[in-house]
């Protein structure tokens, strides 16, 4: 029987904010670096040790299948999830999986344990490791492949002592000035793929507890980017070149999903779009959000430092300049109760609807071709305009996004409209082999 006043039965995943400060300083974080993060570092870790967020789970949720730890750098705060990992699992009896994401530049010996204790309670460990190929250093921090590589020995060797392995899962993500160097150099794509490919051959050499067996290459672009037109011809060239190398890429596999399952458009939006403020909810110190994305939104004395700060060192500061986020941390996080329901109510607009959404892509593209801003092709094809609307909200369906490039939850940024309007969208249908062509006329769903 559902208990009033907490989520919705299709809440069963919750990202808890875990750590406050990284080591690193990524070109593309959407999390500010400031002096106040070692301070809130502190005072996140002081109150997980607490086990309130297992209260406060308890209150919102009907029960947590998924459970991921979220913030800077989770692999720094391991231990104390150690510490509370039995209690967990006792007090949700239905937790399938526990995940994280991380640099690997930190000490990985706590991934032992925890996969120790959930293995005993028959409950999943999902990680993955942050690592743009042969770009990594450039992008995250100089010497991370090295740490990257001694950690993953140290910890294979670790499980190995143990009898046990681990599968390693990457997360690329390539910025414009990635994809330049590509366009330009296919040996640049070949390098790319390479990167894992040596870092599987010098780990497998010293140890066989880490295994690469489903360890997939294909990066994602940064998001949303201040993309112009001219970025999205790099992007073009860049996939023209994948194509002429026979790669596929993440965002083929998107769209082909997309069309696999073209029958459910209509009567389930919600499986095209991201998770977010649907099955999986975060939570801090009790205020519940969409996702990690609006973590420390709501910490004051963060948001100031951020102001404060006389230079800014990244692009999205504006963002709080502006009063985006406060208007977001008015309207897009709630506490348990009837703030509840409202704040559920609205995010299922945004996944249980397609028309304003596409509408207003549509709308954008015209506007753009029309200054030269996307290809002309977008106002003579529907089609094509059609799909790319669906593609963009299926691809890069992140309300979160929408709302602070925006101000409305349902509109896309016109950055990565610009992205695949100039030739990139085009050439990504190239990756779909031929059994694309016959069904393309098909594809419509609602608006006019
Ligand atoms: S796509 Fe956006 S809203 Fe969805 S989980 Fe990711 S960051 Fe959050």
């Amino acid at each position: 029987m559902r208990e009033k006043n907490k989520l919705t039965e299709r809440a069963v995943a919750a990202e808890v904010v875990s750590s406050g400060f990284c080591p690193l300083d990524c070109d593309y974080c959407y999390i500010p670096k400031t002096s106040e993060m070692e301070r809130m570092h502190g005072e996140i870790v002081e109150k997980l040790k607490t086990g309130e967020w297992m209260d406060q789970l308890e209150e919102l949720y009907q029960d947590v299948e998924y459970l991921s730890f979220w913030g800077t750098e989770p692999l720094l705060i391991l231990d104390e999830v150690n510490e509370q990992i039995d209690e967990v699992v006792e007090r949700f009896g239905g937790l399938e999986q526990v995940s994280f994401s991380t640099s690997m530049c930190v000490d990985p010996s706590p991934i032992v344990e925890l996969k120790e204790k959930l293995d005993e309670h028959d409950v999943r460990l999902d990680w993955q490791i942050s690592a743009d190929g042969h770009y990594t250093d450039e992008n995250r921090i100089e010497g991370a492949t090295e740490k990257i590589k001694n950690n993953l020995i140290k910890l294979g060797k670790m499980l190995e002592e143990r009898g046990d392995e681990l599968s390693v899962k990457w997360k690329g993500t390539i910025s414009i000035d990635n994809i330049e160097k590509m366009a330009e150099d296919p040996e640049e794509i070949e390098r790319y793929m390479e990167y894992y490919d040596e870092i599987r051959d010098e780990v497998v050499e010293e140890t066989s507890g880490i295994d690469f067996e489903n360890a997939r290459k294909f990066p994602t672009l940064v998001v949303p980017g201040k993309y112009t037109s001219e970025d999205g011809e790099v992007l073009a060239k860049y996939l023209e070149r994948m194509v002429e190398k026979g790669y596929l890429t993440t965002y083929t596999l998107r769209l082909k999903r997309v069309m696999r399952f073209e029958d459910e458009l209509e009567e389930k939006p919600s499986m095209f779009s991201c998770s977010g403020g649907d099955s999986n909810f975060g939570m801090d110190e009790g205020n519940v959000h969409v996702c990690h994305r609006t973590f420390f939104h709501d910490r004051e004395r963060y948001i100031q430092s951020i102001k404060d700060q006389e230079e800014y060192k990244n692009w999205d500061v504006s963002l709080f300049e502006k009063g985006i986020v406060d208007m977001e941390v008015e309207n897009y996080m709630a506490k348990s109760g009837e703030d509840l329901i409202r704040f559920q109510y609205i995010l299922r607009n945004f996944h249980d609807h397609w028309m304003l959404k596409l509408d207003n892509t549509k709308v954008m593209l015209i506007e753009l071709a029309k200054c030269g801003q996307a290809d002309e092709i977008y106002l003579e094809d529907e089609g094509l305009r059609e799909l790319l609307a669906l593609f963009l909200h299926s691809s890069h369906s992140c309300p979160v996004e929408n709302l602070l490039n925006t101000s409305v939850v349902h509109f896309m940024p016109v950055s990565l409209i610009r992205l695949w309007s100039n030739g990139a969208f085009q050439e990504l249908l190239k990756t779909l082999n031929d059994s694309f062509a016959e069904r393309q006329d098909g594809i419509f769903v609602g608006g006019s």
